[in-house]
């Protein structure tokens, strides 16, 4: 058959990929995490959560920040209510140990540390009492456990140069008073949040909105070689790329406008673009849709990104935006995409898919099931990503970058690398 040109490669995604094994002269618990989400910043926990208004508001935030990872605040809202959220978690304790507000029955003091661990009849940690002046409270139960494995393992919140809890948060490329509004209350980091920000109208807008800022800001979502160097060249101190277009769990891009660049690939090409201008390690990639686990994250990684963003990841967390609701005996939260109907309904979220809206819905809405603490979620990354990376051979996310190597897998091996063969337990 007569190769026309139009078919211009492969795009390849996570399922398509497994990570090669290689020799590691380090054990998983020693890999080290740490990494940068926006160029100058750096973090124990190398995930971060979407801007989304089921997802990310100062809550969420601040919990991630006190565990190591960040949160980026959503702009479905208005600008004084952005910053507020910004604010909220720049004044939040950084303690990872927060107290929490109900007291659980059954538990007992097992000494006399301050804080103190309480544990459950088993043993296990079941909250921490802070000698706090009006009383003693407890933490839930899980979060109390999560929190414990991560901090035992060294993870440290994420501060600022003056000890706060870094933030970042999203803003429209076409909204500078926004941005400008946003650092001065405090955010560490912006993130452009438009569906395709390679587009001429975007990118002239991006120049000068990081003119008028002093603090990194993140440019996305991109998902080719070609718009991380036109965008690279154009606009100046770029403070990293959002990359991957149509593989987040709730967009229907790929299906009602069929453009899509899975976050894997994505990653693949504006890391190549980065080696050409030699800013590769310099400028941050944010791997972003799609994100089920650490073994996506860690491909992420390995193909070259900085961290990670998940929408799906913290939709179904307690600390989440998303409404919980009860179907049975199941509690749910709502979780919706940034250009689903009822996100779109919503004033601020209109200029997301370009300017104005496109009049076309690019995301669903639903549920997901409740998941418990963000500290869970936070700790399974964690441990999952240095287990990952310790397979390939890496003891930190720039081993990973140099040493770390992935493999194309065929669909029948992939039907043979997940569990088969065996009815699951419920
Ligand atoms: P997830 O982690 O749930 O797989 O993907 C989350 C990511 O999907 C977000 O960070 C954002 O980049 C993208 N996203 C959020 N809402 C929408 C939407 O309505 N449509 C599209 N195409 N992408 C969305």
């Amino acid at each position: 058959m007569k190769d026309t040109g139009k078919i211009v490669g492969e795009a390849l995604t996570f399922e398509d990929t497994i990570i090669v094994p290689g020799f590691s002269p380090v054990e998983p618990s020693q890999v080290d995490l740490h990494s940068s989400p926006a160029r100058g910043i750096t973090i124990n926990v190398p995930v971060v959560s979407s801007p989304m208004d089921t997802v990310t508001g100062w809550r969420l935030a601040v919990r991630l920040a006190q565990l190591g990872a960040v949160g980026v605040i959503h702009r479905n809202m208005s600008v004084e209510e952005e910053v507020a959220h910004v604010r909220r978690v720049k004044e939040a304790p950084q303690e990872p140990f927060h107290p929490y507000e109900t007291a659980r029955e059954g538990v007992r003091i097992s000494g006399p540390v301050k804080p103190t661990v309480i544990t459950d009849t088993t043993g296990r940690p079941a909250g921490i009492l802070l000698p706090l002046g009006s009383g003693p409270h407890t933490f839930l139960l899980e979060d109390a456990e999560y929190t414990a494995r991560l901090v035992q393992a060294g993870v440290r919140p994420s501060l600022d140069g003056m000890g706060r809890l870094l933030v970042g948060a999203a803003v429209s490329p076409f909204h500078a008073e926004r941005a400008v509004a946003l650092e001065r209350a405090g955010a560490d980091f912006l993130v452009t949040d438009v569906a395709h920000l390679h587009n001429a109208n975007a990118v002239r807008a991006l120049q000068d909105m990081a003119r008028r800022v002093g603090i990194p800001v993140v440019a996305g979502n991109i998902g080719t070689r070609e718009a991380a160097l036109d965008i690279a060249s154009k606009v100046e101190a770029i403070g990293g790329f959002r990359v991957g277009i149509s593989s987040g769990s709730i967009c229907s891009t790929g299906v009602v406008a069929g453009a899509s660049m899975p976050t894997l690939q994505a990653v693949l090409n504006v890391r190549s673009a980065l080696e050409e201008l030699g800013l590769a390690g310099e400028i941050p990639i944010m791997a972003d849709g799609g994100v089920r686990g650490p073994g996506d994250a860690a491909k992420a990684v390995i193909a070259g990104a900085s961290t990670v963003m998940g929408g799906r990841l913290f939709a179904g967390v307690e600390e989440s935006l998303g409404r919980k609701v009860r179907v049975g005996s199941r509690l749910y939260k709502t979780y919706r995409g940034m250009a689903s109907r009822g996100a779109m309904e919503e004033r601020y979220a209109s200029d997301r898919y370009s300017k104005p809206s496109k009049q076309l819905e690019e995301g669903v809405e639903g549920l997901v099931p409740y998941s418990g603490p963000a500290s869970k979620v936070v700790a399974h990354m964690y441990f999952g990503l240095q287990a990952a990376l310790g397979y390939s051979g890496a003891g930190s996310i720039r081993e990973a970058w140099e040493n770390g190597l992935l493999a194309r897998i065929t669909p029948t091996g992939r039907g043979e690398v997940n569990p088969h063969d065996i009815i699951l337990s419920p």
